[in-house]
């Protein structure tokens, strides 16, 4: 089988993938239909699990300027991430473009060809081989490899041309999003209701710029494709705050609704699909790019693996398995967050229900989890033995190992991309075997802020840490370490 995959699309799921699959050691070609990066601000920011992500590649360093979100909220209702342990704060305030751009320099670091100025048009797949066909620069064109992800949008044209199918839930509510100049507005970045059943928010975006969002009851979701015009959307500001803002313009504008639909496979025999692609949704619960990255980063060690030789192929089916239902549980939660987020006063009752519960500390500990993202858990499969806490969970990035005398992050440990045994001082467990894709670290756990908070995981003797940085082993309860080695990481060199 040959070592090459292709990536369709250059977006941020599209990018993420290759990084990850060029450090798994596969040969990694991307194809992308626009000729330069659009620039779109887009989403602004993404949750924790994403930083997390990012942050276990050393790239969150890289972003530059940008702030921690201290405070969340699940559809307009606040959760306040510091009374629950672990950090669930995102990043805000990022327009998608800058993480874009970064990974963009990371892929080009990595020696990733992206072929821009060409779109695929049709793809066909045999038991050996997926073949692409694309209009590019100088005409038509094919390029054949072993696997091909589809990361190209809600639109997705591999979608279409694999045969999958999506099922979608209609529209019921529609918004209007505008990055706006030229106007002074007070900052709201929760947002509103408004009497009647409206909704309204301003965040500011840097000096002069305010995204706004406006939601207007009873006004039908905004129809086809079309931007909307400033005065559309400055005319539904003035009916929902009474102000006006048609002096000023926008830099971007979009009209959206809360249509979703989902994948029904992530996998079509040698097609995947990850991001947009597989999962399109309104960006009420800005999750969009977040979850898109986090599909890039369960796949790509796996496919890398698989065409590389070291892993059987069926890891490329724990892609579907983890991730669907992760897909799945967004879209029910983005659903329900929009409706909690523009309805009117009818939603008051419910509204009022759900203050209560985030305030309880198991309220906010679950709204959290599904805000942040870090308490995504994936089946680890070690059997009725396996029974640790922190199986299936992802490590956190924060806790810190003494080695050799100098502290570590945990983060640190997967910038590689490889699998990574950490296992006590004096204890025997070892990935020998296992040299060329797992790396062994003998040290001890440091103490962390968070470890006296109600909730707080206490960590094992021993972890052995997928490349995405999820738990697939511990000692004590976490089944037997050569079976988790051999379930992830492929049989031993010889
Ligand atoms: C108006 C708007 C506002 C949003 N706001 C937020 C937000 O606040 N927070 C948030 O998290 N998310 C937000 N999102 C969602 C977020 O932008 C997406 O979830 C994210 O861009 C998905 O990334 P992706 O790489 O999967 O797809 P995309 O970003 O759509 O990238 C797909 C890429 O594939 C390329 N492509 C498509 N077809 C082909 C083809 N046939 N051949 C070659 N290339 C092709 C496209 O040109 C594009 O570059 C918003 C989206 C929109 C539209």
């Amino acid at each position: 089988m040959s070592q090459r995959v292709i990536v369709v699309g250059a977006g941020p799921v599209g990018l993420m993938l290759a990084g990850e699959l060029k450090l798994g050691g596969a040969d990694v070609i991307v194809y992308e239909k626009l000729a330069a990066p659009s620039g779109e601000s887009r989403g602004l920011g993404f949750t924790r699990r994403t930083a997390e992500v990012l942050d276990q590649r050393g790239l969150l360093e890289k972003l530059g300027e940008f702030r921690w979100g201290r405070q969340g909220h699940f559809g307009g209702v606040r959760v306040d991430f510091d009374r629950v342990a672990d950090r669930h704060y995102g990043v805000m305030g990022l327009a998608q473009s800058r993480t874009e751009e970064l990974l963009g320099a990371w892929v080009e670091g990595l020696g990733v060809t992206v072929r821009r100025g060409c779109q695929v048009v049709n793809l066909r797949q045999d038991e050996e081989s997926v073949t692409v066909v694309f209009e590019g620069p100088d005409g038509r064109d094919e390029d054949t490899a072993s696997y091909l992800v589809g990361c190209d949008g809600g639109k997705s044209t591999v979608r279409g041309l694999a045969g999958i199918e999506f099922s979608v839930q209609p529209a019921t509510r529609g918004i209007f999003l505008a990055d706006v100049v030229g106007v002074e507005l007070p900052m709201n970045p929760i947002g509103r209701h408004v009497d009647g059943g409206g909704m309204i928010l301003s965040v500011n975006l840097g000096p002069g710029v305010s995204r706004i969002v406006v939601h207007e009851p009873d006004v039908p979701p905004h129809h086809g494709e079309q931007e909307p015009t400033f005065q559309e959307v400055a005319d539904a500001w003035k009916r929902m705050t009474g102000d006006s803002i048609h002096h000023g313009d926008a830099t971007w504008m979009a009209a959206l609704t809360n249509a979703q639909g989902q994948a029904e496979q992530y996998r079509s025999g040698r097609v995947l699909l990850a991001g947009d692609a597989a999962h399109d949704h309104a960006p009420l619960a800005a999750q969009g790019v977040s979850t898109g990255l986090q599909d890039a980063v369960n796949l790509g060690w796996k496919l890398a693996a698989v065409v590389s030789g070291r892993a059987p192929e069926g890891l490329l089916d724990t892609y579907h398995a983890e991730r669907h239902p992760v897909g799945q549980r967004l879209l029910r939660d983005t659903l329900a967050a929009s409706l909690l987020y523009l309805s009117g006063a009818e939603m008051e009752p419910l509204r009022a229900v759900m203050r209560e519960l985030a305030g309880l500390p198991a309220g906010a500990r679950h709204l959290a989890g599904l805000v942040s993202g870090v308490d995504i858990r994936y089946e680890m499969g070690g059997g009725p033995q396996a029974v640790h806490p922190a199986l299936g969970l992802r490590l956190s990035p924060d806790r810190r190992i003494t080695v050799d005398g100098i502290v570590r992050r945990s983060a640190e440990l997967l910038h590689r991309a490889r699998g990574v045994l950490i296992a006590a001082e004096g204890t025997a467990y070892t990935a020998d075997g296992w040299a060329d894709r797992v790396d062994t670290v003998r040290g001890t756990w440091a103490a962390d802020e968070d470890d006296d908070k109600p909730g707080a995981l206490q960590l094992p003797d021993a972890v052995l840490v997928r490349p995405d940085g999820y738990v697939a082993w511990t000692s004590p309860d976490g089944g037997e370490l050569e079976a988790a080695l051999m379930r992830w990481f492929g049989t031993p060199a010889a």
